[in-house]
């Protein structure tokens, strides 16, 4: 089979270090991204917990009294934003101060487009447990009310926009003046330099702690994914609090998500392997995505459902369950089945037979060759990104229950990660193409679709 020659290859690795704008599309779009997103946060926010979670009142509102009345009535006011800042502070400290004592083996990253490989310490289920318990027992000795979380929702999502701004800029300064690591490159353009970030790879804190803190780590996983898990128990117990009862519309919907949030701390180090941390630099789109976006969009319908408990009934609530954990069992199964075959080398069994493969080369920005191996067995063999039908199921199962009373914003998770994943589908095959060339086309003709057998 003809490989790609390193010449081809090293434009991979050199893409992934300076990256290049296209068109002026790629400024737009991301200027387009630095600003819709973070006002929409607050727009679904004031949406779900004061017009019934219905677009429809959204529109009546806006055809009265105009966009700009509308906005200023979803943002909290400063004193609220105030008052949200403590917690968020202090469970990023926590949550910083776990990722370093708390126990963990210390694993190697993938190699990166430099040739670095970076370390991490895998203890994201030690913290994520640790988590829990603290705010269980903090909530039962009565030092945080259960239900702070949905309290100040809005005002927490207020203070983190602003503040991972902030942090954005810095990681821009960061990555500009003082990277981590040469996987490192600018375009030149402020705008798109500020939203696709610098730095793949940026860590601080070496002085204390001799691998430091990855930035990626604590954004991506210790806080974006932790928000996510703990804040869907505190707006159960604030339903509770409330009704005196949880729903079986909230029970269902929490207790998958909460299963999803611990089966992603179980293969942490396996998402080090995705393109979020190999291909995607510490910039607007990552850290705000992790940092804003997953605490306010992937929460949305939990915080929809405490005011709305509806009652399903034992029928759809037990198929809602069975769904939702199936799909996150075949998620999470398709994601170990390619960790197992990289850690093993290719050598281990997949369906009960040997894993098949195709060996395929890339090359480092300093024109190294090195060989990877892309996995044809299993789910893999279904198709290029089988697993992303779990994941849409998994995520069914727990946005469902908002539509029982017919409206719609708190299925926007839903909607919004259908699309995400099928722009994933094609930005990483895009990726893979030029890294892996000849390798990558012969993967595709034998596994020809990308999400879907036989429809895409
Ligand atoms: P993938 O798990 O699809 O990983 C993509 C990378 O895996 C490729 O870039 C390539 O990297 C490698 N790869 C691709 N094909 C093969 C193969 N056949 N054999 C071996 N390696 C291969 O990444 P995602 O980040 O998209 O998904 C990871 C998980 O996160 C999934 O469970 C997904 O459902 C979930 N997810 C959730 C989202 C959410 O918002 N809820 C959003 C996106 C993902 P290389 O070869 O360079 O190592």
């Amino acid at each position: 089979m003809k490989q790609k020659s390193g010449r081809e290859q090293a434009v991979w690795a050199a893409d992934n270090i300076k990256p290049k704008i296209s068109g002026v599309w790629d400024v737009a779009g991301s200027l387009f991204l630095i600003t819709a997103p973070p006002i929409s946060v607050h727009l679904l926010a004031y949406t779900l917990l004061k017009l019934d979670g219905s677009w429809n009142n959204l529109a009546k509102v806006v055809s009265d009294v105009g966009i700009v009345q509308t906005f200023s009535q979803a943002v909290p006011s400063s004193q609220e934003v105030w008052q949200a800042v403590p917690f968020v502070l202090c469970f990023a400290a926590f949550q910083l101060l776990c990722m370093w004592v708390v126990p963990g083996k210390y694993v190697d990253g993938p190699v990166a487009p430099s040739g670095h490989v970076p370390k991490y310490k895998a203890n994201g289920v030690q913290c994520f447990l640790l988590t829990i318990l603290v705010w269980a027992i903090g909530s039962y000795q009565g030092l945080i009310p259960a239900g702070w979380q949905y309290d100040h929702a809005n005002a927490m999502f207020a203070f983190l926009n602003v503040s991972s701004i902030f942090l954005c800029m810095l990681l821009y300064l960061k990555g500009r003046f003082l990277p981590s690591t040469a996987d490192s490159g600018h375009s030149g353009n402020l705008i798109f330099d500020f939203f696709w970030g610098t730095e793949l790879y940026p860590r601080f804190g070496h002085w204390l702690w001799p691998i430091g803190w990855d930035v990626k780590l604590f954004t991506n996983c210790r806080f974006g994914m932790m928000y996510w898990g703990l804040s869907t128990l505190s707006y159960a117990a604030k339903q509770y609090e409330l009704y005196g009862f949880i729903s079986d519309s909230m029970l269902v919907s929490s207790l998958v998500q909460v299963v999803y949030v611990l089966k992603f701390f179980s293969w942490e180090m396996g998402y080090m392997n995705t393109m979020d941390i190999q291909h995607d630099r510490a910039g607007f789109y990552i850290c705000w995505g992790c940092l804003v976006w997953v605490p306010s969009l992937y929460t949305c319908h939990t915080l929809f459902l405490v005011n709305n408990p509806y009652m399903m009934g034992r029928a759809v609530t037990a198929f809602l369950l069975l769904f939702g954990l199936l799909g996150v069992w075949i998620n999470y199964e398709s994601d170990a089945q390619k960790m197992r075959f990289r850690r093993s080398g290719g050598k281990c069994m997949i369906w009960g037979r040997p894993a098949k493969k195709i060996v395929a080369t890339y090359t480092t920005k300093d024109g190294e060759s090195k060989q990877s191996l892309l996995l044809l067995s299993g789910w893999w063999g279904v198709s290029r990104h089988f697993h992303y039908i779990p994941e849409l199921m998994a995520a069914f199962s727990w946005t469902a229950p908002t539509l029982w009373k017919g409206n719609w914003a708190g299925f926007t998770y839903w909607l919004f990660l259908a699309w995400l994943l099928t722009d994933r589908s094609v930005r990483d095959d895009a990726r893979c193409k030029s890294k892996y060339g000849e390798s990558w086309t012969k993967y595709c003709e034998l596994v020809p679709y990308k999400i879907i057998p036989y429809i895409f």
